[in-house]
């Protein structure tokens, strides 16, 4: 078996600790992909020592040679995105399909990185004194710290570290447990693509040993977390405390509404995949279906045979549309909450077990579920579960949909599927999410535009787009006063008004 190393200092290291932690295929678990690095504070120590030193160097770097460096990280991504998308698959399960996006979204998100090179925009705006120049300008920040999660394994990566890296800061790249192979991958590549080795760094490990000394370490000015809202709590508590940059991406409770006027085949094809996409283990997977009572019967019989007649299995195979989930402890969370809804009366439509067969022996498979008379304000149809399950929600008018969709803790994306052009509108008034979308389903983010939610989804920043580049750089102003005398802001003025 394959034992992988971290990278720090610029090169290829063994684990201070010595320890290491297998890489398992969720879709068959006898199938062990490598040893990685289960590493410790030593390990972030070095790192950021070295990553301090990468930043010397890179932020002298001019930013368009910073950008065509992550173009080449983009051709590079391009020539191998079969097989990332493959390893990918291999290591936390999605369909090849979903895996191939994946790759291709990194690839829009390098390109878009390279030509930020050349923009990078400051203000440059009148002074109120004369022969006086006013502008701003952005700088690196210093060390970022990139702590990541399973579901998008190259793609949320490089939503941060392309960003990072164009602005000027050094990387403490930690991916998360279940999918070291692909961060494996992203480094090479970034070093294939002539990143100066020591600006990026390469930390395996879990959590408490490596992200949370990481979030600590003083030397680290900036974090950028994507995870669970209860880790993310973790690390925006300690980043307060110590005064630092954080950026927190977290979960997520994103309803789909059908109303009466909806397009009704598209709305079945949207929640297909919006709820069972990537096993329902997206930050934006659609866990809620809101459906006006008119429609609400029709609908729901025909969802529940087009969601039993959807292919499980593993997700390098040939046409399986969901996969496992990643691994056992997310099959016992669904499964806790598969008894959470029985326990609330809530109607379990299909689903609701692991599979029957052999061929699923060896996985962490689960029947895409659907439960119906699900209440508002119950644990189902509060809580993330992060699994293949949809919560059935009856209603009776769009304002009542409206109140639904705002009244969860929650607010990454919504979806309204309605021929009303009104009341289209007033959805992205009203609904309380980072995103909404029109008769689409609550996923399919786009690289080139702002992503985040709202409430306990986000802190407020914003990845993707080019909102992504504030975040990772200080806006700096300059004043240069080329009128040889004293001018007094505030005080004196061109005409001499009299005070
Ligand atoms: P997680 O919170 O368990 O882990 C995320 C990362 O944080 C991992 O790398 C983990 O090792 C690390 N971590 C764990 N404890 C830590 C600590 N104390 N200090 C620092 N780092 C620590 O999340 P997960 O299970 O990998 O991913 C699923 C969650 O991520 C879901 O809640 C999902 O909604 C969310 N998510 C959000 C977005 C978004 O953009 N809003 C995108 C994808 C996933």
């Amino acid at each position: 078996m394959k034992t992988f190393k971290n990278f720090i200092a610029g090169e290829w290291a063994a684990p201070a600790t010595g320890e290491y932690f297998d890489n398992v295929n969720p879709a068959d678990t006898t199938d062990i992909i490598g040893r990685f690095p289960l590493s410790g504070r030593e390990d972030v120590e070095r790192a950021v020592a070295s990553a301090k030193r990468g930043f010397e160097r890179w932020r002298k770097v001019p930013a368009p040679e910073r950008g065509d460096v992550l173009r080449r990280v983009g051709d590079l991504m391009t020539q191998r995105k079969e097989e990332i998308a493959d390893l990918m698959t291999r290591e936390m399960g999605k369909p090849l399909k979903e895996t191939r996006g994946d790759v291709q979204e990194g690839i829009d998100t390098a390109y878009y990185a390279a030509s930020e090179g050349r923009r990078l925009f400051g203000h440059t705006v009148p002074s109120e004194m004369p022969n006086k120049w006013a502008m701003s300008f952005r700088r690196p920040i210093g060390v970022a710290g990139i702590i990541t999660p399973f579901n998008f394994p190259l793609a949320i990566p490089t939503w941060k570290m392309f960003p990072a890296l164009l602005c000027g800061n050094a990387c403490v790249f930690k991916p998360a447990e279940d999918v070291p192979h692909t961060g494996t991958v992203f480094v090479e590549i970034l070093l294939a693509a002539g990143l100066p080795p020591e600006v990026v760094q390469l930390v395996h490990g879990a959590g408490e040993g490596v992200g949370a000394p990481l979030v600590e370490h003083p030397e680290v000015s900036v974090i950028s977390f994507t995870g669970s809202t209860e880790t993310g709590r973790i690390v925006g508590e300690t980043c307060g405390r110590l005064h630092k940059r954080v950026s927190l991406e977290m979960g997520g409770k994103n309803a789909m509404i059908v109303l009466e006027d909806g397009d009704i085949e598209l709305a079945l094809e949207g929640v297909l995949w919006g709820a069972f996409g990537t096993t329902g283990q997206r930050c934006t997977a659609t866990s809620r279906l809101i459906l006006h009572k008119k429609i609400h019967d029709r609908f729901l019989g025909e969802l529940v045979d087009r969601t039993r007649a959807l292919q499980l299995g593993d997700g390098r195979k040939k046409g399986t549309d969901v996969g496992p989930l990643v691994n056992e402890a997310a099959l016992k969370k669904v499964e806790r909450y598969i008894d959470v809804g029985q326990a609330e009366g809530a109607d379990l439509l299909c689903g609701g077990q692991p599979p029957i067969g052999r061929k699923y022996s060896k996985g962490h498979f689960f029947e895409p579920t659907i439960f119906a008379r699900v209440e508002a304000g119950s644990r189902l149809e509060q809580e993330e579960i992060f699994g293949p399950v949809l919560s059935v929600i009856r209603v009776s008018s769009a304002d009542e949909a409206f109140e639904v969709n705002n009244d969860v803790r929650y607010g990454l994306s919504s979806s309204l599927y309605t021929r009303d052009v009104n009341l289209a509108f007033r959805a992205f008034n009203e609904l309380d999410n980072g995103i909404t979308y029109i008769n689409a389903p609550t996923i399919g983010a786009e690289a080139h535009l702002p992503f985040g939610g709202v409430k306990q989804t986000g802190n407020g920043h914003r990845e993707g787009g080019w909102e992504v580049y504030h975040f990772f750089s200080e806006t700096k102003v300059g004043y240069a006063d080329f009128s040889g005398r004293l001018q007094r802001a505030q005080i004196d003025n061109y005409l001499g008004t009299p005070d």
